[in-house]
């Protein structure tokens, strides 16, 4: 008999679920297609309700703490609202939690198996088949393997994503003294956001553009940064600045996929981006990975009645992101009277547009384990 949980993809999901499994006595595989464990380069926040399962799992990646979240109007480099943050919204670069969460995951006897591409599962479930020959029988298998892996196909085959209309560009810029904190520089149709990684020395970039058509649909399209310069150009020189200072930069091409309408099929259950992949203006495609990651383990001969139960709050947060990006590209007089209202927001009360994300940060997926 194999383990008693094979997992597709040693992704953020992927490992913290085999790590979670682990933890509960089960004896655990992972399986990834590539060779070694790497990650694009490029940040990451973690909110609490996500930190809060990393710290259950055991896994402490190097990470700074964000005090604020600061939202600046793009073309002018006015502020319009900082808003603090309460404690354990942490900031961090994304191969630092994979090398974290694949640390912990090989402690508690994991067995990682690197270079193996899936590309067909058969049987319900029970046999996963290996490209260029080979094949393994599950006796509990959990798609991890993100938006494109072979579980998605395998669970939903028919359901596709569309294109938002939006473009994201990603790279990391040297700087000196950034303060812990996101800046979101917001404009009509675009916005960017930054955000300070490791000894400060390094600063996140992801910058959003709206656009008509997008072809490739992955995640490690080279682009021009003269590119992203012109998409940025009407806005403030601070912004202009660090814009200046990008040598390499990724593009992807922004899907709306909303939640997959079945994350179940025989023995096999999605989650993260299998299940369902999450625009990034809420910020919260890992940190849901990592609560479906927790519960999957606690349920995993419930794959049905975990989907059930988990649904309402991932659809409630997909909506909540689509949301964000609507508000952060706004023009015209609907930019005036927004940007006006959360100016006195910010001088009266700068902690309550933060706090209406307060069922989405306060959960706390461990607290019943
Ligand atoms: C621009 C941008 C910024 C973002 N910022 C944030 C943020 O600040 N905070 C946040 O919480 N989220 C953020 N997200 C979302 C977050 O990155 C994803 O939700 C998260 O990485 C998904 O993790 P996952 O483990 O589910 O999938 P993935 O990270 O896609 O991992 C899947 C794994 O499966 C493997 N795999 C795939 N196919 C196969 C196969 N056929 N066989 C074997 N292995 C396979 C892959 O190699 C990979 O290792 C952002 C996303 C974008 C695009």
């Amino acid at each position: 008999m194999g383990p008693d949980v094979t997992v597709l993809g040693a992704g953020i999901a992927g490992l913290a679920c085999a790590i979670a499994c682990a933890q509960r006595g089960r004896s655990v595989e992972v399986i990834e297609q590539a060779p070694r464990l790497t990650e694009v380069g490029a940040g990451l926040q973690i909110a609490p309700n996500g930190w809060r399962v990393l710290q259950a799992l055991g896994v402490m990646p190097r990470s700074r703490e964000s005090r604020a979240v600061h939202l600046i109007d793009g073309p002018t480099g006015r502020s319009v609202i900082r808003m603090p943050l309460g404690p354990s919204f942490h900031l961090m670069h994304r191969a630092d939690l994979i090398e974290a969460l694949a640390a912990r995951a090989t402690e508690l006897g994991v067995v990682l198996h690197l270079g193996k591409r899936v590309t067909a599962i058969r049987d319900e479930g029970r046999s996963v088949i290996f490209a260029g020959g080979g094949e393994c029988a599950a006796r509990r298998l959990i798609g991890a393997d993100g938006a494109r892996g072979a579980s998605r196909g395998f669970v939903a085959p028919d359901h596709r994503g569309t294109f938002t209309g939006q473009v994201a560009w990603r790279a990391i810029v040297p700087v000196q003294d950034w303060p812990d904190e996101a800046q979101v520089h917001m404009g009509p149709g675009r916005h960017l956001v930054c955000y300070p990684l490791r000894d400060g020395r390094s600063l996140n970039i992801v910058a959003v553009e709206e656009r008509a058509a997008w072809v490739d649909a992955g995640w490690s399209h080279q682009d021009d940064p003269d590119h992203l310069r012109a998409a940025f150009a009407g806005f403030a020189p601070s912004v202009r600045d660090l814009l200046a200072r990008v040598t390499a930069v990724n593009l992807w091409g922004l899907m709306d996929h909303g939640a997959t309408p079945d994350w179940h099929r025989g023995i096999c259950t999605l989650i993260g981006d299998a299940a369902h992949p999450t625009l990034p203006f809420l910020a919260q495609g890992a940190n849901l990975g990592l609560e479906d990651a927790f519960t999957l383990a606690g349920s995993l001969d419930d794959g049905a009645g975990w989907q059930g139960s988990r649904r309402p709050r991932v659809t409630r947060a997909l909506a909540a992101a689509a949301g964000n990006a609507r508000n952060y590209h706004l023009s015209g007089l609907r930019r005036v009277v927004g940007q006006g209202a959360l100016r006195t927001l910010g001088r009266v009360a700068p902690t309550a547009p933060l706090r209406a994300f307060g069922w989405l940060y306060d959960h706390d997926v461990t607290a019943a384990s």
